[in-house]
């Protein structure tokens, strides 16, 4: 079931059981703001574009451009990636990689290519691992790791996009972000090729309801797992790349998405 029937079904059940105390007594009424509070962090946690306190968490572009951005997390793969990075370059698209830290570790290689390539590097942790419940303290060690990791051309001015596994975050998230240099992104279109459901299905995901300023989640790799084949996703590109520029759109970056037109502050 999507996350956001999820949230709307929790927050619909706390509604319900705080206006039925609110009828029974008036002490209720303390015990409904408590579920809405409730209701509205689990809300946060676990929708990826939400943002409770109204940090900018761009998950798509207001630009009437005709851009796409493609993003690629859980990379880099010794042999996926640098087969995505073939099919980007011989179709002259860009996109943005959230990689992650031991893998670039790894395989330094392949994100100076991303870079030499025009692509940008985006920050998926150190680990693929659960942000939930990271205290501030672990948030900053996690995203200090991956910088000394990671070596990056910064693309965007003084900050770099951030999206935590599964773009699971919590209350403070956003603020420890941005105090490091970090910006959260979420998406728009997941396509959820790392469920291998076939090169076609995965062509047919990711373009239906694709409109101007959407942002793509594909996968190169595996999170959790190093043998995982995402052959697949490899496999659909082409087509799915073909049919953006067959509808007048180009495929960016995520700075190239918000940036250029000040999205971003
Ligand atoms: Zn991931």
């Amino acid at each position: 079931m999507p996350k956001a029937v999820i949230a709307k079904i929790c927050l619909c059940v706390t509604l319900f059981i705080g206006l039925a105390l609110v009828l029974y007594h008036w002490f209720g009424f303390f015990v409904l703001l408590f579920w809405m509070i409730l209701g509205v962090a689990i809300l946060d946690v676990i929708w990826p574009s939400f943002s409770m306190f109204g940090f900018q968490i761009p998950h798509r572009s207001r630009t009437g451009r005709s851009q796409i951005a493609l993003t690629f997390d859980d990379g880099p793969h010794p042999e996926f990636t640098p087969k995505i990075l073939d099919i980007l370059k011989a179709n002259q698209a860009r996109a943005t990689f959230f990689v992650l830290g031991y893998r670039a570790e790894k395989y330094p290689e392949i994100v100076e290519r991303m870079q030499t390539e025009g692509h940008e590097v985006g920050c998926h942790g150190y680990h693929h691992k659960r942000w939930i419940l990271k205290s501030p303290r672990l948030i900053a060690q996690e995203l200090y790791r991956w910088l000394a990791a990671v070596s990056i051309r910064r693309q965007s001015g003084d900050f770099i996009w951030l999206r935590t596994s599964h773009g699971q975050k919590n209350p403070w998230l956003p603020w420890i972000a941005k105090k490091n240099g970090f910006k959260l992104c979420a998406w728009t279109k997941g396509v959820w090729d790392s469920d291998n459901p076939g090169e076609n299905v995965i062509v047919q995901r990711a373009l239906s309801g694709l409109s101007k300023g959407s942002i793509l989640l594909l996968h190169d790799a595996d999170g959790d797992c190093e043998n995982e084949s995402r052959m697949q996703t490899v496999l659909a590109l082409p087509e799915i790349i073909r049919s953006i520029q067959a509808n007048q759109m180009d495929c960016v970056t995520l700075s190239n998405l918000f940036n250029d037109i000040g999205d971003v502050q």
